[in-house]
This record gives structure tokens, sequence and C-alpha cells, in this order.
């Protein structure tokens, strides 16, 4: 595994949407002088008036183009694998949760985590520009923000769906109710037979990891051999999932699995949650306040807990 430098963990734009910002902003002509104002003004549409004009239209077609290339749905290349694959993150959207997707270019094949919105949409139109091909669509749990874009891809693509069996009953059941035909998602099937199943192509492979709490059957999911867990909205960055939406298992579960199946994982491990900013093992084992103490069992305050999470459905 290529190890996670301080330079890895600064976020690429992804190829295809480079960033013009710095052209615009760094750009002197990209802003034209005042004298040039009052040059207009005083002595009529000169020569170079007109250059001034010339240069305030480019730097503020620049600037514009610059606005557009920052869109923050862009996917953000976050880590390379030794083997060449690699990881995008298009980061949670109103309404939706962190898209993820993981590529092997070589293969052009990939598996997109978590298919929410706008962020689930940005991340199949890259994934389509660079002509690849969608594998697998993983899901933590069954919650709307974390599969609204799921018809897309069994639309779009003949990508298996991995999602464990119980959260499929309440996506079925859901959709239902929504007026959508469940046929689409029953076709696919539900890959995940057992815990801790792994799902492989190309050079990528991932075990699922059952952690019932927030959901009754939610999935992290560990990229084996980098050192990177996906870990839905079980684990946060200083706080873990909400165990007082419907359906959940509670915190006691919650937490006993994180401590189980996340925290028997290495201290320098990444983890990659479904809202937020990602954090490692190591961090949240010493200074997550739900996790700290064993023996608390009153909840803490929670200043870090998801506000994005709020009325998840
Ligand atoms: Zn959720």
């Amino acid at each position: 595994m290529r190890p996670l430098s301080s330079q890895a963990h600064v976020p690429k734009r992804a190829a295809g949407f480079r960033s013009r910002r710095r052209l615009a902003h760094d750009d002197p002509r990209g802003c034209p002088r005042r004298e040039n104002a009052r040059n207009r003004h005083t002595i009529g549409l000169t020569r170079r008036t007109y250059a001034g004009w010339l240069v305030a239209i480019v730097g503020a077609a620049t600037a514009w183009s610059g606005i557009q290339d920052s869109d923050p749905a862009a996917p953000l290349l976050i880590h390379e694998s030794t083997t060449g694959a690699q990881l995008f993150l298009v980061p949670e959207q109103p309404g939706n949760a962190n898209c993820y997707a993981l590529v092997d270019p070589a293969a052009k094949q990939a598996a997109v985590i978590d298919p929410g919105g706008r962020s689930s949409q940005a991340m199949a139109d890259y994934l389509r520009s660079r002509g690849i091909r969608v594998r697998y669509v993983l899901i933590t749990h069954a919650h709307t923000d974390h599969v609204s874009h799921l018809d897309y891809y069994l639309t779009h693509t003949q990508a298996d769906v991995v999602i464990h069996p119980v959260e499929l009953q309440l996506l079925r059941d859901r959709r239902k109710s929504n007026g959508h035909d469940p046929d689409g998602l029953d076709a696919r099937g539900c890959l995940l037979r057992t815990d801790e199943q792994t799902i492989e192509f190309a050079h990528v492979r991932l075990k699922a990891l059952l952690i019932p709490g927030h959901t009754l059957a939610s999935l992290a999911y560990s990229w084996v051999g980098e050192d990177i867990v996906f870990s839905g909205d079980a684990l946060f960055r200083g706080s873990i999932g909400r165990t007082d939406l419907p359906g959940n298992a509670g915190e006691a579960c919650l937490v006993a699995y994180i401590r189980a199946k996340l925290l028997s994982l290495d201290d320098r491990v990444r983890v990659l949650p479904g809202h937020g900013a990602s954090t490692t093992i190591g961090r949240e084992r010493t200074a997550n306040p739900f996790l700290r103490d064993e023996r608390r069992t009153k909840r803490p305050a929670a200043p870090n807990r998801q506000p994005d999470d709020s009325g998840k459905q």
C-alpha cells in the first residue's frame, strides 16, 4: 500500500475538472485598473479603452469559468493504491451523503459507495466521461440520503447492488410505497450473504462489516490492503450515528459493534464516513466521546454530532 503521506491527504481535482480559479485570480489582467475607467470618461473611446474593455471581458469570462470549474460537486481524487486503484469523493450536498467511488483505471471498472442525489450524479457523470463501467453499487444502509440516486444505476448500468438483506427489505418496501417498481432492485439481487463477505473487481478487494445500531443492518466496507474503511453513518469524526430514528438498533448495540468491528482495526486506518470529514481509527479511539470510556453508559454531550444527519429517513 502506498502510505497516506500528508500530500496524499490533500484532495486533488479529478482529471477533466481542472480548476482555473488560480488563473482567474492570479492574472492581473483579470482585474482592470481604475485608471482605465477614468480614461474612458475623459478622453473617449481610445484604443487604450478598447483594450481595457477587452481585458475586462476576458477577465470576467475567465473568472466565471473559474467559478464553474470550482463546482463543489466535482469528484476529488483522495487516494491512490500501489496497484493503481483510485479513490474519488464527491462531498455531501444538501440532502445526501458523501459519495465515494473506487476506480481501477486499467480495467476501467468501478464501485460506487452510497449513491445519494447530486453527489452521486456528479460521480456518475465523471465515471461515464472516462468510460468506466460501474461493477458494484455498495450501500451502507437504506436511509434516503444514501440511496436516492440508486435508480440511475439500476437504469443506466448493469451494476450489482450490495446491501444487507434486512436493509434491502426496507428499501424495497419504501420504493413500493413511493410508487417505484421494486422489480429493478430485485433483479439485481443482494450479493451480501454473510458478514465479512468480500467483494472483488479488478485489483480492488473490499470486505463488508456488519455494524447495526444506526439502522438494523448497516454495513461498513473495509478496503483490503489499503488501511481505509468506509463507515457509513456508524462512525463519524468525533461522533457516532444517530440512534433515535425509526428502525435503529440502539446506541449500546452501535457502540458495541463499532468497538468489535472498527476499533479492532489498526490506529492508522483512515475512516471515511457517510457525512463530514475523514478521521482515523486511532483518533476516534482516543478522542471520540462516545467511545473513549468503555465504562461510560450515559450519552455525553455531542457538539460534533452530525447536524446534517437530522431528519434522515
Ligand atoms: Zn443514516
